[in-house]
This record gives structure tokens, C-alpha cells and sequence, in this order.
């Protein structure tokens, strides 16, 4: 069912290009590879609950996000494919993650003992347990904590259902970070071999690690980034031959036009000063939606064409300047294409210094996503 609003800023999710996105990873990894789809942070800002459907329609067969208030939104609409929570969840929340079948990140004694003591109900809960192999976030790192956790593996009040772990630069050129971290994670499973643990599920593979090493990627993958039609990295554009399409695009409406005299300005501080007679428009989102204000100075596309943002940017409306008067309501495209021209979701993330990742994460929940 889409969201009803009223106002002229919405963000269009192509649910089909998440479809094919999966479809063509999945022509990556072998037959029998899982796809985990990593729908976190509300689907990295496009719409959890319907990008996790449309993600197990395409061959997904799980989905994994970063703390149990995601996954427990995805049940309570209705979603029952197995999740894994790839954070940490609190132990005093173990019979919550348990009893809606919801598996869980292990990797410290401490946790699976306050989770054991909190349990009240007698279903198991799925855990896969972390190995820190180089990314130095989350994860056993030694023989020594692996023997501390053993007797838990062996309780009735948990099920080692995976072991994984993440590779901190599998999006570079240079491999040898990721080399080193896929050794030791053949060393540390080896570990478990040795002490009889061997869960069903072994994983490491993130977007980048499924296209350019799919042949080291176990028995799942865990994408997130790749199925959201974006790449991995900068980098990685050159390397990746997959024809993947973003989903996501960012819509508003000039709410207001007018022509400037030379030395009027626009916006809070007066920082742009009209050098001849000019359209500009008013485009009804700010920083408050997550349109950051160092966007100034930045581009939209207007009847096709890439128009500056002047002036500053305020907290729910912004200004362009416009090389011809156009109407009120005319459609102003933030990120997507328009005609032949195009704003990537790349491009605003150059100008403000960060990764593709952030971009459809900063655009706020005020701003409706409507799905095609
Ligand atoms: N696995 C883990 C543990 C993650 O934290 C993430 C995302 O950051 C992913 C997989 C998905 O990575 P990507 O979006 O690069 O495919």
C-alpha cells in the first residue's frame, strides 16, 4: 500500500531494478549460494518492508539488517523469511529475538551468559557466530575466546546456525587487506573443524566480495549495496562487469518562481547576489529532509537540464537559478535522470565528501517513498 501525502518531495523506489539487481547477482555466485539481502536502515533509505519482498520474489532467501528493532518491524509486517541481525543485540533481549525466530550475532562469553540467564521461553535461539578477521569492529579474534564459547554451542537454548565475517576493503584495488582477512578466515574455520562446530551457514561475502571473488564466498552472500544498483566504491567501477540499476531517485517541484533585479539576493545570509535580471525558483525540500545545506552551490535537473543551487540551503526549501522562466509545479529531479541528463547518486556524494551508501540514508523519513 503507498503512503499518502501532501506535499511536492518524494523519493521513487523502482522496485523492478531491485528485482533484476538480485536476478543478475545471482547469475555471480554459484547455484547454490544463499542470498542474504541486507535490508538495514530502513533498506539503506529505500523502504525495508517492501524492498525485503521484492527482494525474496527475486531469489533472496534471507535478509539481514543491524539491530533487532529492524527485524521485528519486518515481522510485524508480515515478512517470515529467516533474518539474522548482523549488530549486537542486548542478551536481556535473546527470548525476544527467539521466540519471533529472529537470529542473532555471538561472539562474547559475557553475552551468552546474560542471554542464558534471560531466557524464559524454550525455543532456541539461532545464533552465527562472528570472527573478527581484520575488520576490528565486531568478532572473536582468538583460539582462546572460540574455547570460551564452546560450551554455549552445545546448550538447548541456542542453535549455531552461521559463522561469518566481514571484510573491511574488498571494494579496493589493492587486495592484499582482503587476502589476508580470507586466510584468516580459512584458519579460524579450521578452528571450528577442529572442535567439531560446524554450522550450516558459513559467510563473508558483501556486495563487493560476490562480484570479484565469487568463488570464496561459502554458502551465502550478505548484499546489500549491489542490490540497491549502486557500487561498492569509486574504485570498483572499473572492476565490476554487472549492469546493476539504482532504484532510487529523488523528486520535488519548484513551488515558486520569480525574476531577480541585479543585486538582489537570495536566502538566509544574503550569500548569493543576482549579477543580472534572473529566474529563480524555490524547491520545496531542505536539510531538514536530509537535502544537506553544504549542497549549496550544487546541481538539480530542470526540464532536463542541470541548474545550480543558489543561495543557501534552508530546512525545507531551497533555490535554483533557472536559465528561462518555467512554471510552478514543473518537476525538479535531486537524484535520477531527467531526459538525457542525470544526477548520480555518486556525483552528491563526491560534492559532500562521503560514499553512495550515505546518500539515500541522509534522505529522511519526512520524505515519502513511493514505490513503482
Ligand atoms: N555484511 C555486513 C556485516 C555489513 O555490515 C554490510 C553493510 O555494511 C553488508 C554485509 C552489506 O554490504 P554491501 O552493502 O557493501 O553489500
Amino acid at each position: 500500500k503507498q503512503q499518502t501525502f501532501y506535499r511536492d518531495t518524494w523519493v521513487e523506489i523502482n522496485l523492478d531494478c531491485i528485482y533484476n539487481n538480485v536476478v543478475n547477482i545471482k547469475r555471480f555466485i554459484p547455484n547454490a549460494t544463499e542470498v542474504i539481502a541486507v535490508v538495514k536502515a530502513n533498506a539503506y533509505g529505500h523502504g525495508d518492508v517492501q524492498v525485503a519482498k521484492i527482494a525474496l520474489e527475486a531469489g533472496a532467501t534471507r535478509l539481514a539488517v543491524a539491530m533487532l528493532d529492524e527485524a521485528l518491524h519486518l515481522r510485524r509486517h508480515g515478512i517470515t523469511a529467516p533474518i539474522i541481525v548482523l549488530g549486537v543485540v542486548r542478551p536481556q533481549d535473546a527470548d525476544i529475538a527467539a521466540e519471533h525466530q529472529i537470529a542473532v550475532t555471538v561472539f562474547r562469553k559475557g553475552w551468552l551468559q546474560e542471554a542464558e540467564q534471560s531466557r524464559m521461553n524454550d525455543r532456541p535461539l539461532h545464533i552465527h557466530l562472528k570472527l573478527d578477521t581484520g575488520m576490528g569492529r565486531l568478532g572473536i579474534r582468538t583460539k582462546e575466546e572460540l574455547i570460551e564459547l564452546l560450551p554455549f554451542f552445545h546448550m538447548p537454548s541456542f542453535y549455531i546456525e552461521g559463522a561469518y565475517t566481514h571484510f573491511a576493503a574488498a571494494d579496493e584495488l589493492n587486495t592484499v587487506h582482503v587476502e589476508g582477512q580470507y586466510k584468516k578466515f580459512l584458519c579460524m574455520l579450521d578452528w571450528l573443524k577442529e572442535y567439531d562446530i560446524q554450522p550450516p551457514m558459513i559467510h563473508c561475502a558483501n556486495s563487493a566480495t560476490s562480484y570479484r571473488f565469487s568463488e570464496r564466498v561459502f554458502n551465502a552472500v550478505r548484499i546489500g549495496i549491489g542490490m540497491y544498483g549502486l557500487t561498492p566504491s569509486v574504485e570498483m567501477n572499473s572492476l565490476i562487469p554487472v549492469d546493476n540499476k539504482p532504484a532510487f531517485s529523488l523528486h520535488s517541484r519548484l513551488t515558486h518562481i520569480k525574476k531577480l533585479n541585479v543585486g538582489d539576493t537570495v536566502s538566509y545570509g544574503a550569500t548569493y547576489t543576482a549579477e543580472e535580471e534572473e529566474w529563480i525558483g524555490t524547491v520545496a525540500i531542505g536539510y531538514a529532509d536530509g537535502w544537506r545545506r553544504s549542497l549549496q552551490g550544487f546541481h538539480v535537473l530542470v526540464d532536463g537540464e542541470k541548474v545550480p543551487i543558489v543561495g543557501r540551503v534552508c530546512m525545507d526549501q531551497l533555490m535554483v537559478r533557472l536559465p528561462r522562466y518555467a512554471p510552478v509545479d514543473t518537476e525538479v529531479i535531486l537524484v535520477g535522470q531527467q531526459g538525457e541528463a542525470e544526477v548520480t547518486m555518486e556525483e552528491v556524494a563526491s560534492y559532500l565528501d562521503t560514499i553512495n551508501y550515505e546518500i539515500p540514508n541522509m534522505i529522511g523519513a519526512r520524505v515519502p517513498r513511493v514505490f513503482k
